[in-house]
């Protein structure tokens, strides 16, 4: 009995989750369509032609409630909002090939199948399920040793799929790698402080890149709404969506 009421206070915490996950948005592309499944923070799930593409994982198995076993899984940095060991041992990872900076390679569970790794430095390309991947790099500026996020740990990622450019800036600052990037479809940009940066960076950032469509992510506590006036002030025909990323906290 006991564990009859544990199992449906479980199930009903993962209802609960998946209540709270923000609607999905689908895109058409080459050979199918692209959904975009923001989860929370800097968590989210890209599926493309039965192909679940997790990214950052975090909250545990119930996040994930009702999407599919992921095929890939792109990690970008060491941190617990990016990286939760927890999660990848809860998730199903049997299926999946995994991309990650050395330093996220070193920290994964001792459990992790180390023929499923893909390790990319700043800079390195590669292709897997028919995605092309390269890694960005991801920064504080100014750089420093003491910094958060010290350049070459981390990594950002441009995904190439279905035709579409996909850029997943990871915790960053307005680094001229990221103004320099070229033919973005969707971008997922950061912007918090003190990890990252404060929305007019961020919208400064994304002016100098245009993408077709910015997703602000990992902005906990900022007026996104600022973010977007700023953006289309400078570009009235970047599309600029706000999903709530924080569900819990309403
Ligand atoms: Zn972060």
């Amino acid at each position: 009995m006991k564990t009859f009421a544990l199992s449906l206070v479980c199930s009903l915490i993962a209802l609960f989750t998946y209540a709270q996950r923000p609607v999905a948005d689908h895109e058409k592309a080459k050979g199918g369509e692209l959904t975009i499944q923001p989860i929370t923070h800097a968590t989210l799930v890209l599926s493309y032609q039965g192909k679940n593409i997790y990214v950052d994982p975090t909250g545990g198995a119930a996040a994930f409630t009702g999407l599919g076993a992921p095929d890939m899984i792109i990690l970008t940095d060491i941190h617990g909002d990016h990286f939760d060991a927890k999660t990848i041992d809860a998730i199903n990872t049997n299926h999946a090939v995994i991309v990650v900076p050395q330093a996220v390679a070193d920290k994964l569970p001792a459990t992790t199948d180390k023929s499923k790794l893909v390790i990319l430095k700043n800079g390195d390309k590669t292709t897997q399920l028919a995605i092309a991947i390269e890694a960005i790099p991801m920064y504080n500026l100014p750089e420093s040793a003491t910094a958060m996020h010290t350049k070459g740990r981390g990594n950002g990622y441009v995904l190439t799929i279905g035709g579409k450019n996909i850029y997943i800036s990871g915790d960053t600052a307005d680094i001229p790698e990221m103004r320099n990037l070229k033919n973005i479809d969707i971008a997922f940009v950061c912007m918090n402080l003190p990890y990252t940066m404060d929305v007019a960076t961020a919208a400064k950032g994304v002016l100098a890149f245009k993408p077709k469509v910015v997703y602000p992510y990992h902005y906990r506590g900022q007026d996104v709404n600022q973010f977007k006036a700023l953006v289309n002030a400078g570009d009235a025909n970047i599309d600029v969506r706000l999903r709530e990323w924080y569900p819990a906290a309403k």
